[in-house]
């Protein structure tokens, strides 16, 4: 079996204008399918992030692609030296791999180890959509702690969601953590998470944490409340509170590092950066193997990561957090068949490969809408930091930083 083309094609979405320490969603935003193709016919799709970079890169990784036996893949991860680059490829081969063997793709990448995927309500402050009659879910602004309770309602009705993750950094810690108390009161059963992106300092961060250890609020963890690692390893010096990180271990050399400056406790996975599927289940044996909590990390994505994330995390026998996932927010997809949301979990699909389908007059109309664009990007901090600088400009702030800590 041999891969013959590589087809690489980045997509615009609609975003709402979700608010985090950078500053609000844009309302396009760019991911990009990856769709190789065997010289039987045979395809595997991914989906990853959309910057220019990592376009780039997957544009260069083609020559060593194109040619390429798919159960070749460790020797090309090797040659590319690129785990984002990879990550795409890699899930775009277990796709490939389960439609060719007709195996779900959680079995190609070892084996499931549950049926059902738990994810977070993932809750963000934000401003109103432009067209609410277009948005998925919650089109209204929230930016006080009363309003984000209604969203919750909302997205506690939607999908039944148990775990309840706050995206914090948005507002002063004082009137984020008012809006755990209210969450708490309406949702007595629902563990809670709070998330600054590092929008605080250490001092900031061991008062909220100390608060936090003495209620009885429900918290799991502190998710990078404080903006290094070192400062990370302050906190928990002084306060017994756990941590978790997507933002300062998110490669393999970061993990030694981390532990022994004792400055986490859960690692938040993320296949489209740790090295595809493949790569994700090494880092939850590498963090088994440090008794570490591992959970995974969103970013905002469509039905081919969905899938990804789904199946991947029925593999990993370490996870025993809920996922983190956007999907709930997004109105635009690829594929026909959206995996949807039951009592707060997703069923990992039996069909061959990730078992999605694309949707191929979506795919064409939303990788048109990209051409349009003249600068689209995601995860790009500069742009973010742009736009919330544009942002608050209405609102007489147009010295406006993204410094951190903010508070
Ligand atoms: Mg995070």
């Amino acid at each position: 079996m041999r891969i013959t083309d590589m087809g690489v094609i980045p997509v615009a979405h609609r975003e709402p204008p979700l608010r985090n320490s950078w500053g609000a969603h844009t309302e396009l935003a760019a991911r990009t399918v990856v769709r190789l193709t065997t010289a039987d016919g045979e395809v595997g799709v991914a989906e990853t992030y959309g910057d220019d970079a990592v376009i780039g890169a997957l544009e260069r990784a083609r020559g060593q692609v194109e040619g390429m036996n798919p159960y070749d893949r460790r020797a090309l991860e090797l040659r590319l030296q690129d785990p984002m680059a990879y990550g795409a490829i890699d899930t775009a081969i277990v796709d490939l791999l389960g439609r060719e063997t007709g195996q779900p793709a959680c079995e190609i990448i070892g084996g499931r180890v549950r049926d059902r995927v738990e994810f977070s309500g993932y809750l963000f402050y934000k401003y109103a959509d432009s067209d609410p009659d277009t948005a998925a879910i919650a089109p209204e602004e929230v930016g006080s702690p009363e309003a984000m309770v209604e969203e919750a309602r909302q997205f506690v009705d939607h999908g039944g969601f148990r775990v309840l993750k706050l995206k914090g950094g948005v507002l002063p810690p004082e009137e984020e953590l008012e809006t755990l108390d209210l969450l708490a009161e309406e949702f007595p059963d629902a563990p809670l998470r709070i998330d600054p992106n590092g929008t605080w300092s250490v001092e900031t961060a061991i008062r909220i944490a100390r608060r936090l250890r003495d209620s009885d609020l429900h918290v799991q963890f502190l998710e990078d409340p404080v903006p290094t690692m070192h400062a990370h390893s302050r906190l928990k010096d002084q306060v017994d509170f756990p941590v978790a990180t997507n933002m300062y271990v998110v490669e393999f050399d970061e993990i030694a590092p981390a532990v022994e400056a004792d400055a986490v406790d859960v690692i938040l996975s993320d296949h489209h950066y740790w090295g595809g599927m493949s790569g994700n289940l090494r880092l939850d044996t590498v963090a088994r193997a440090f008794d570490l909590g591992v959970g995974m990390h969103s970013n905002s994505h469509l039905g081919i990561s969905m899938a990804a994330m789904t199946h991947v995390a029925a593999a990993m026998p370490t996870l025993r957090y809920a996922c983190d996932s956007h999907y709930p927010w997004m109105a635009d997809d690829v594929v026909t068949d959206p995996l949807e949301f039951e009592d707060g979990h997703v069923e990992v699909p039996d069909d061959p490969g990730l078992g999605i389908e694309i949707d191929e007059g979506e795919l064409e109309r939303m990788h048109q809408r990209y051409r349009e664009e003249e600068t689209l990007a995601y995860s790009s901090v500069e742009s973010m930091a742009a736009e919330y600088a544009d942002a608050e400009t209405e609102v007489g702030r147009s010295d406006w930083l993204p410094n951190k800590p903010r508070w």
